[in-house]
């Protein structure tokens, strides 16, 4: 069973639908947003990775599900589970997560530890507060103008380089710090029906909120904003499609409050958003070029096999 089809299995057992349930980057719980993520070593790192790198993608990869609901930012609290082999350095470990804990304003309030017989496993839950909107991926319309907050495809060059023993190209610039800044303005302003941040690859996270919304998502090819890599333009696309672990946010905009909200999204960041493609009746997500079109929602990463 695939990842997704395990998770729908999964939401027939609760009563609620997002964001009280199921089904969303966190969920809305009393006046809260919580969310979950796991590092399991052999699947999301290697054992030689330095410790406070995968730590730091552990609290990542949370507060950016709490970004992709417009959450406020900062003034996280955590709980932590813990199952460590023999192997791994204690200290170094510990160290790790404080680094993480006063990097992304969490306070870690509890969590859980066990041994491992063999495989670092970690589970981080974080607690953030909701903005003014809460950011579903169920409420984007036909005619809706779809965004990315910044450019995609460095963070799959990197683990390439990473797994194959290779140092990437000096001067690429990655940020795949989690959009705080900008989630927390999205949930402040009027017009944004739909959000997610990028955790398994473009196509693969528009695609959840195409069948959450029930509609089609259609990408322009000449608008998808690439990374600077050491490749031509046209491979460079392909990493930006289906590369993982960007947080960068993907969300759609009422067409008329669009422009407001690029302006707004400007003068407070200083960030350009990209205007990527539009919404449409119709199901899944498509990339347009030329005369071509392509179905990409299925351009990414899934973890059950
Ligand atoms: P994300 O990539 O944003 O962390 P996921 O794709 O992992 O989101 O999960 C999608 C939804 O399914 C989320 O609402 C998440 O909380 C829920 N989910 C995933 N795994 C489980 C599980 N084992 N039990 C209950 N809910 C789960
Ligand atoms: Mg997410």
């Amino acid at each position: 069973m695939k990842e997704f089809q395990f998770i729908d299995s999964l939401k027939r057992l609760s009563p609620f639908s997002p964001p009280g349930g199921i089904g969303d980057d966190a969920a809305l719980f009393k006046n809260t947003l919580i969310a979950k993520d796991i590092m399991a070593e052999g699947v999301h790192f290697l054992d030689n990775e330095p410790l406070d790198d995968v730590v730091d993608r552990l609290f990542a990869s949370n507060v950016s599900d709490i970004c992709a609901m417009g959450g406020r930012r900062g003034g996280y609290a955590a709980l932590l589970g813990l199952a460590v082999p023999e192997y791994v350095n204690k200290e170094a470990l510990v160290r790790a997560v404080e680094k993480a804990c006063s990097k992304y304003s969490v306070r870690l309030i509890g969590g859980d530890t066990t041994s491992a017989r063999r495989d670092l496993f970690m589970s981080l839950t974080i607690i953030g507060m909701p903005g003014k909107y809460v950011l579903c991926r169920s409420g984007a319309k036909s005619g809706d103008l779809i965004y990315l907050s910044r450019a995609l495809g460095a963070s799959k060059y990197i683990l390439e380089c990473r797994l194959g023993g290779q140092k990437p190209v000096a001067g690429i610039t990655t940020d795949f710090s989690p959009e705080d800044k900008i989630g927390e303005l999205l949930g402040s302003i009027d017009g944004v029906t739909a959000c997610i941040d990028i955790s398994d690859g473009l196509g693969a996270d528009l695609r959840h909120i195409a069948d959450a919304s029930k509609v089609g998502l259609r990408l322009y090819y000449e608008r998808i904003p690439p990374c600077d890599l050491p490749f031509d333009t046209e491979k460079s696309i392909e990493y930006a499609l289906s590369s993982g672990e960007e947080y960068a946010l993907a969300f759609t905009v009422n067409r008329d409050l669009a422009p407001l909200l690029v302006n707004t999204v400007f003068e407070k960041t200083g960030r350009h958003l990209h205007l990527v493609g539009e919404v449409y009746k119709g199901q899944g997500v498509r990339l347009e070029h030329g005369s071509q079109s392509r179905d990409i929602a299925r351009m990414g990463y899934e973890h059950l096999g």
